[in-house]
């Protein structure tokens, strides 16, 4: 039986938190496979400034590169709309259905699990597997899962939090301010070609 793990996020851009994310859970869960997976529209968030699926698709696939075991999805741009998490659970345990299932989330989405959409009917399909991104969340984060295992099984992951948001990033590039420590160096050189977020630098 393998173990898969799937990580969706808006992605605009994916930066180097969504990737510790990532890289963290993979070696604690002893994943075999990591998909990455660019929502269409998130149900959960107003998405600002957002640049178009293919685009974001591209920058997950440019980051994926060079990480064992990770693979990108496009299950939830293909199905168009809202992406809600329990249509992706159910594609990958149909995709995989001898596997372990595996969902991961940051702490901020961890906290308002409870407010997804059939949050339960995820939960049986799958382990939600959580990494901190704040220093102080821990004690929030513990409340929360054991809210949570009345529904089914959670993993708060131990490593120490990234703590760094799309948002910041498309600021950073709108205003010039130098952000390429903050992505995989495939993503800053996509950034700059495709002029994203306002870049104005030439390359
Ligand atoms: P935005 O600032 O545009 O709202 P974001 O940085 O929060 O974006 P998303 O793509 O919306 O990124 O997040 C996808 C998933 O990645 C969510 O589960 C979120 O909690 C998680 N995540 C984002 N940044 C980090 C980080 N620095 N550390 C851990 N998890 C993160």
């Amino acid at each position: 039986m393998a173990r898969t793990g799937f990580f969706g996020g808006t992605f605009n851009p994916i930066h180097r938190g969504h990737i510790h994310l990532a890289e963290e859970a993979r070696k604690a869960l002893k994943l075999d496979r990591l998909i990455l997976v660019p929502a269409n529209i998130p149900p959960h968030k107003e998405a600002h400034n957002l640049c178009t699926s293919a685009e974001r698709f591209e920058m997950c696939r440019l980051a994926a590169e060079n990480h064992e075991g990770f693979e990108v999805s496009d299950f939830e741009l293909k199905q168009g709309g809202k992406s809600y998490s329990v249509y992706t659970a159910e594609h990958f345990s149909e995709i995989y259905p001898d596997d372990e299932l595996f969902m991961m989330v940051g702490s901020d989405m961890f906290l308002c699990f409870d407010k997804w959409y059939r949050f339960e009917d995820i939960l049986k399909k799958v382990t939600l597997a959580v990494v901190s991104r704040e220093y102080d969340d821990m004690e929030s984060l513990k409340k929360k899962s054991d809210e949570l295992s009345a529904f089914g099984k959670t993993v708060i992951v131990n490593a120490e939090p990234f703590p760094l948001s799309s948002t910041e990033i498309r600021k950073m590039i709108a205003g010039g301010q130098n952000y390429s420590c903050y992505l995989p160096e495939k993503v800053v050189q996509y950034i700059r070609l495709n002029k994203l977020y306002g870049n104005a630098e030439s390359d």
